[in-house]
């Protein structure tokens, strides 16, 4: 059990009360006493509607794929397949929702889960099997500095959407170091170490939550410590997805 960081707890609580009290106008419109984002300007974030890899990215081919057929691979994937067999992430990750998730995370303003809200219970179970919602977690040092983890946070919401219990199968060990100048063996073995799963996982099948997917490495490492554990299959769901930048 990780030592709870008294001031960290006390400023979120603090930081739950103003916005309560004092809630910030619309990120968009500016319209007062909205909170974070409001009911109007939900619907113009960007939604992810092309075709997606596995990873959760466009894999180029824009014929839509058909309901429950095996999505083809990018180019990344095909090289080195992730070991989750599907993605899916609601949103582009890009303005404003990268601003709202900003301030989600470092300043744990829960006027932004308000806000997405109505998007969140929309959203329906991505696959219809899961067993159970697994938070992707960020180290204790860094939840002791926050006194937030928004994973973990997301996972309880959309884990009480989709009537699944939430399973806190998985610890961060450490923060994952600096990837650069390792070989992609000692990189795989860097991030697989990150994680350990202190839950029993064997047969179930899983849906890893988090807030964003980048460069999808933490869920990479994240599911393969679940899938060593016996896990019979994990998915991972996010609320958004980092696209790369077009070709020119
Ligand atoms: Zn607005
Ligand atoms: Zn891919």
């Amino acid at each position: 059990m990780a030592p709870v960081n008294l001031k960290a707890a006390t400023k979120v609580y603090c930081s739950l009360l103003f916005n309560h009290i004092n809630p910030s106008p619309c990120t968009l419109c500016g319209q007062s006493e909205s909170g974070a984002l409001c009911v109007d300007c939900l619907h113009l974030l960007a939604r992810l509607t092309v075709p997606l890899c596995r990873c959760g990215l466009p894999h180029g081919n824009e014929q839509p794929v058909e309901a429950d057929s095996v999505p083809p691979l990018c180019g990344r994937c095909i090289r080195q397949p992730p070991p989750f067999s599907a993605s899916q992430a609601p949103l582009q990750y890009t303005f404003p929702i990268d601003a709202l998730i900003t301030r989600y995370k470092h300043r744990a303003d829960l006027t932004v889960e308000r806000a997405l809200a109505p998007l969140l219970a929309e959203t329906p179970l991505p696959w219809a099997d899961t067993d159970a919602v697994c938070p992707l977690p960020v180290h204790w040092r860094r939840r002791w500095r926050r006194g937030f983890d928004q994973g973990d946070h997301l996972a309880r919401l959309m884990g009480q959407y989709w009537q699944r219990p939430v399973l806190p199968a998985l610890v961060r060990q450490r923060a994952t170091a600096s990837q650069q100048g390792l070989s992609r063996r000692q990189r795989q073995r860097n991030l697989h170490q990150a994680f350990h799963c202190q839950h029993p996982v064997a047969g179930l099948r899983l849906i890893l939550v988090d807030d964003v997917m980048t460069t999808g490495s933490s869920a990479r490492a994240a599911a393969q410590c679940l899938l060593d554990h016996g896990a019979e299959d994990v998915r991972v769901w996010t609320l958004a997805r980092t696209l790369p930048p077009p070709l020119a």
